[in-house]
This record gives structure tokens, C-alpha cells and sequence, in this order.
């Protein structure tokens, strides 16, 4: 029998968020077909990417990244310390990194300084890179084009641009990646891109505790709900879920270089 598995591509499982249930919370997405999750090891600086390595350590059916977000850009380079850490066997890219120009938590210098360095680091490491961009997509372009980032290739995640830019970033091996916000009823930017970028392009992430789907919008979002997520690109595409479900893993199996047998 051939079950839709799928893989939450983009998560933040190792925060004080999930600290009373993560365990409950791995099993239930388990239970909903999500047998392997992306941690995202870039909340809280340092702090978050060893939190990362651990819980993936943990978990068999757990990998992660490392990386510091924009929003902890005003962080001295420490570039040793990260690249250290990325050494670890469950690291399977680096990020999130990249451009926050609407919350601007972090000095845009500082942003770039953090940005560049770790596109620097996944060349040399050979690692893929998870691109946080905010109200900043052709900056990210312009640096990851200029960087040469085409060789280890990356991902958006939660995609806000439109389809005409996935052909940009195709360009240069870029995936993108849909989280619950395609569930919203008002996202029509969202499910146009849903609609009519390439399938092969595409992962689906949870980005738990945030954005959450619809019906637990508002609420704290965990890795089972990506199931919705793909529930709803398959409607908005007109395609089975069990393609979304196929093709999508087959997409992260190759991002995260993760085997099928995992
Ligand atoms: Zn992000
Ligand atoms: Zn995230």
C-alpha cells in the first residue's frame, strides 16, 4: 500500500514553544503521515542552532539546519562557532539567513554582514541554504546571484513573492516553499505562486509555532498541520493530494539529501 507520507521541510521544534509536549507533538505529526521534520536551528542565535543539533540527535526522524536569522543579525561574525557546528552529520543546510526589511530587527548592514558570511559558509561546506526574505526579495537575489549561491542551491521559504520571481530564483537552483498561509482565504499573491509555479520547485514547512493553517489559524502550528497545507496546494493546483504528498517529499528528499528509506 503506498501511504502520502510527507516532511515538514521547515520547522522550530526546539524553542520554549513546544517545552511542555515536543514529544506529543512528534508523534502526532507521525500519526499524520509527517515522518520527517526540518528543524530550523535559527531562533535565538547560538542558542537556537545548538538546541537544533540536539534535538535532531534525538530524533531519527528529525534533521536540521544552523544558521542565524536576520532578526539576530546585530550578533558579532562568529564564523568558526557556525561553521563547527554545521559539521554535525544531521545538518543539512544552512539558514535560516537572509533579508528582513518589514520587522528590520536588525540594522540592514548587520543583516547583509550575517547574510553573506553564511552563503560563504554553505559554498565552502557545500550545503544548501534556507532563505528568509521579507519585503526583501530582489536584495536576496542580487546577493545570492552575485555570491554564486547557484552552486549549493537553497529555498524561500514561506514564499511571499509571485510566480514571475520563482523563475528567477529557478534560475539559480531555487526552490521555494509554502507554508499555512495558503490556507488563508485573502492570500491571493500566495495562491496564485501555489497555483502556478512548477511542482518540482515546490516543499511545503510548517514554520511551527508560527502560521498556523486554517482551521488552527491564530493558534500554535505544529508539523502535523502541514498536512493541511498540502491538502490545499493539491486543491488549488487541481491535482491529488497523493501527487502533492509524492512529489513535494521527492523535492525535500533531495533538498535535505535525505535517502528514501529515512
Ligand atoms: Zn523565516
Ligand atoms: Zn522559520
Amino acid at each position: 500500500m503506498s501511504t502520502a507520507l510527507l516532511i515538514d521541510s521547515h520547522a522550530h521544534l526546539d524553542g520554549e514553544d513546544f517545552s511542555e509536549d515536543r514529544d506529543a507533538v512528534i508523534d502526532r505529526a507521525t500519526a499524520a503521515g509527517v515522518t520527517r521534520i526540518i528543524n530550523i536551528g535559527a531562533t535565538d542565535g547560538f542558542e537556537g542552532a545548538e538546541r537544533s543539533v540536539k534535538l535532531a540527535e534525538q530524533h531519527e526522524g528529525i534533521w536540521c539546519t544552523v544558521g542565524i536569522h536576520p532578526h539576530d543579525a546585530a550578533l558579532p561574525s562568529q564564523r568558526e562557532r557556525l561553521v563547527e557546528l554545521a559539521k554535525h552529520p544531521k545538518v543539512r543546510a544552512i539558514g535560516e539567513t537572509g533579508l528582513d526589511f518589514f520587522k528590520e530587527w536588525s540594522p540592514r548592514e548587520d543583516q547583509l554582514r550575517w547574510f553573506r558570511l553564511q552563503v560563504e559558509i554553505a559554498l565552502e561546506m557545500n550545503l544548501p541554504l534556507v532563505i528568509h526574505s521579507r519585503e526583501a526579495g530582489p536584495e536576496c537575489l542580487s546577493v545570492l546571484q552575485e555570491m554564486n549561491a547557484a552552486e549549493v542551491g537553497g529555498v524561500f521559504h514561506c514564499y511571499a513573492e509571485d510566480a514571475a520571481f520563482a523563475e528567477s530564483l529557478r534560475e539559480i537552483n531555487f526552490l521555494v516553499s509554502f507554508t499555512g498561509i495558503i490556507t488563508f482565504p485573502k492570500a491571493t499573491t500566495a495562491h496564485e505562486a501555489a497555483r502556478t509555479i512548477p511542482l518540482e520547485q515546490i516543499m511545503i514547512e510548517t514554520d511551527a509555532p508560527y502560521l498556523a493553517p486554517v482551521p488552527h489559524r491564530g493558534k500554535r502550528c505544529e508539523s502535523a498541520h502541514v498536512a493541511l497545507t498540502a491538502r490545499r496546494l493539491a486543491e488549488l493546483r487541481g491535482i491529488s493530494f497523493e501527487e502533492v504528498a509524492r512529489q513535494t517529499t521527492t523535492n525535500a528528499e533531495m533538498f535535505y539529501q535525505l535517502s528514501s528509506q529515512d
